[in-house]
Order: structure tokens, then sequence, then C-alpha cells
């Protein structure tokens, strides 16, 4: 029998009231009476048998026990460590540790009022935001901007800016990504890198990426029939692609529309926790319609190989930090080039994000990249500034040096 095991023989106190919370106990067999002393009586709270956990309350939120817990049959209990429970509650979602204090200083409040003692005020605010700690978000402002970011959608008060897609073979600018933004009432404008990131916690997510599909072939529509093969990319989370119904949903909005699919575009983040088989379904419905999908932000964070090698993407999108290095590194270069040949060698289309110089475009076209993205080609921009992308000239052609004739 392991060390973590305690025996508490009929009658013996598993702890007392006021004890430091050392730990919680699993009951592996036996019956424990949990109680209080109330004017020289005794309270009875509950009775916990085998697989009840005891004594887990003061350990979670650092206070004295709050009750007697003694054994009224021979017990034999597992040690749960602190750092145990402690551990778990960390790696949790912040919101739920909110909730799981919430409702600890609920219940203790409810036990004062029990034993007539003075009623503890119940804040959710105070003593859970400090337990977040200095770096992280205040769990209750993350819950307050969630709430916010969902009237948001409901007033219609996101907008989608697009940036355009430079294709270096036809010298010109061929689509554009949609990427969303989010004016907030009060704070001004929020990154989406901050508010994507909080949707993507939740289903929120879902319709944050359906109204940017909207806009998306909305800016199409508007463009007419004069752009019919422009295509707009748009940017689709984990959680959205392993949707039930996502291809459907993608399929009715373009018809809706009167958008032909094939002028949308899906990018892909990399992820640890990208689901292959759900991406390699996605990807095969995609091309069903005549929808190409890319892999984004390839080569930073968790690229693989293997995503690669084993799901047909039609584009890999090379992250902005090749592009930004490339100049003053020479292994950098030397990666990128790389790169750009093995993405060529399995069929797909290579895109460099971050083009901010028309040294880097070139450079970039030089190592046989098709397409170029970045504040050089345009800036994220309102629908109305598309067509002004479209038409314009780059002038890459004329400062490209000794560059092979198209
Ligand atoms: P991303 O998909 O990698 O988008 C490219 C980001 O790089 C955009 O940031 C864009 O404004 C920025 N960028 C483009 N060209 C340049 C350049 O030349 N230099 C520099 N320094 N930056 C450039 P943004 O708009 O802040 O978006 C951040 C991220 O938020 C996006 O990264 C994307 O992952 C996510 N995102 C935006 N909209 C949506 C959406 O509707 N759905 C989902 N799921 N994610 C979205
Ligand atoms: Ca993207
Ligand atoms: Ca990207």
């Amino acid at each position: 029998m392991s060390d973590s095991r305690r025996h508490v023989a009929t009658g013996e106190a598993v702890f007392r009231e006021g004890d430091p919370p050392n730990c919680a106990y699993l009951i592996d067999s036996g019956r424990v009476e949990v109680s209080t002393q109330q004017g020289g009586k005794k309270l009875i709270f509950s009775y916990l048998g085998a697989g009840d956990l005891l004594g887990e309350m003061a350990v979670i939120d650092d206070a004295p026990r709050s009750a007697d817990a003694f054994a009224v049959s021979d017990c034999v209990l597992t040690e749960i460590r602190r750092d145990q429970i402690q551990e778990r509650l960390k790696e949790a979602d912040s919101i739920i540790r909110v909730l799981v204090h919430a409702l600890l200083q609920r219940y203790r409040s409810g036990l004062n009022a029990v034993r007539g003692r003075p009623k503890t005020a119940v804040s959710a605010g105070t003593s859970l935001d400090a337990s977040e700690g200095a770096n992280s978000p205040h769990a209750l402002s993350k819950f307050r901007l969630e709430s916010q970011l969902i009237s948001a959608i409901e007033r219609d008060e996101l907008t989608v800016v697009f940036q355009p897609v430079y294709d270096v073979k036809l010298r010109q600018v061929v689509g554009f990504e949609a990427l969303t933004r989010w004016h907030h009432p009060e704070r001004g404008p929020i990154s989406p890198v901050e508010f994507i990131a909080l949707a993507e916690e939740t289903s929120l997510i879902l319709p944050v990426g359906q109204y940017a599909l909207r806009k998306a072939c909305e800016a199409l529509k508007a463009l007419g029939d004069e752009f019919s093969e422009v295509f707009v990319a748009v940017n689709v989370s984990a959680r959205q692609s392993s949707a039930p119904d996502f291809v459907n949903m993608l399929k009715a909005t373009t018809e809706l529309y009167n958008i032909a699919p094939q002028r949308i575009e899906l990018e892909i983040t990399e992820s640890l926790t990208l689901d292959y088989k759900a991406v390699e379904a996605l990807i095969e419905r995609c091309h069903e319609l005549g929808i190409s999908v890319a892999l984004d932000d390839f080569g930073t964070g968790y690229s693989s190989l293997g995503h690669l090698h084993r799901l047909k993407f039609d584009v890999v999108k090379l992250d902005q930090a090749f592009t930004r290095q490339m100049m003053d590194d020479s292994r950098c270069m030397a990666l990128t080039r790389g790169i750009a040949t093995m993405i060529h060698a399995i069929g797909a289309e290579c895109l460099a994000e971050g083009v901010e110089t028309a040294e880097q475009a070139i450079v970039l076209e030089r190592l046989g990249v098709r397409y170029l993205q970045g504040w050089f080609f345009g800036r994220p921009e309102p629908p109305s500034a598309m067509y002004g992308a479209l038409t314009r000239e780059y002038g890459l052609a004329v400062t490209a040096p000794s560059q092979p004739e198209a």
C-alpha cells in the first residue's frame, strides 16, 4: 500500500475545524461525518463514503478547515496533496477558476448563515481578480470582454478589412485576405490577436468566422463582374473547421451572395492541436467545391513537415518572420529558398507574408515565390479600397534588376 494512504479508525478525527488545509482526501472505504459545533450542539452537514472527495474546499481557497470530519467507521483515505489540486486549478481556464472560487465563497457564506455567524460578502471580484496574478489578463475582464464581443456581433459592430495579395507572375493584385477588426466603444481598436484568441476559447469563434465570410462575399459581390476572378482568403480557426456543418455553411453563404465558391480561400493556422483527420476531410470537401485551402504562418510555432506531407494544402503562407529576417541573415535566406523549393515540389504555391519593401519583393520573386502580401502592396483596408489595389501599378518589373522576362 502506498504512503499516500491514511487509515482512520472509527471515532477518530480526519481533521478538525480550524486546522490548516494540508491536503484533501479521496475516501477509498469507510464513512466520514462532516459536522460543526453550534451552541454546544453538533450540527451535521453531511456523510461521505467511498468515492467521495473530502476536505478539498479549504485546499482550494487556502483557508482553515471550516468543519470537523470524523470517521464513523474504519476508513482508508487517499491523500491528495495541495499542489496536485493547485496545479490543476492553475492549468484550468481562468474563468473556470473564477467560477470555482465564486461558488466556494457563496458556499462558505451559506455555512456561516446556518451557523448564525456573520455572512461574508460574496463578491465575484476582489479576491478572484487578485488570484489571477499580475501578468495574466484578469479572468473577469475576460468575461466582460467576451460579453461585449457577443453584443458587438449582435449589433454588427465588427468590421472586416482586406489586404491585397500580389501575383508575381501576373504582376497584379489577384486577391485579398479578410482580417476582422473590432472597434470597442470604450477601449478603441482591439487587436484581432486578442479578441480572436478569446473567441477561439469558446464557440464564439463560430459567429465571428461566419461574419468574416459574409463580409468577404459581400465585398466580392460589390467588385462586380469586371473582377470575377478575384478571390478573398478567410481565416478559419481549428474549432470552426471541425464544426460539423462548416462546409455546408460555407457553401450556403457563397450561394446566398451568388459568389462562385472558388473565389473563397480558407487559411488554416498551424497549431499543436491541428486535428489531421478533421483538416484532411475539410480539405477534401473544399476541393470538391473548388475552394482552395492555405496553410497559414508556416515556419514558426508548431511547423510540422507532417502537415505538409499529409495534408493537400494548395497554398503555404510563409510567416512574415522569414521576410523580415532574410535580408540580414544568410541562414534565413537559405531556409526561405529551401522552403519555397520544397513547397513547389509538393505541388503547392508559396505566399510570403509581411513584404514591406520593394527589395524584399524582388528577392522573394527571385526565390520563386509566386504570391506576396504585405504593407508594400497595401495595408488591410475597407472594401472601398479594393478597386484601387486591383488597378494600381506596383512598378516591380521596372525596379527589379536582371529580372528575367515574364
Ligand atoms: P494572420 O492571418 O497572419 O494575418 C496577417 C497579419 O499580419 C495581420 O494582422 C496583418 O495586418 C499583418 N500584416 C500584414 N502585412 C504586414 C506587413 O507588411 N508588416 C507587418 N508588420 N504586419 C503585416 P492582424 O490584422 O492584426 O491580424 C492578426 C491575426 O488575427 C491574423 O494573423 C489572424 O491569425 C487573426 N485573424 C484576423 N482576422 C481573423 C478572422 O476573421 N478569423 C480568424 N480565425 N482569425 C483572424
Ligand atoms: Ca491569415
Ligand atoms: Ca499569417
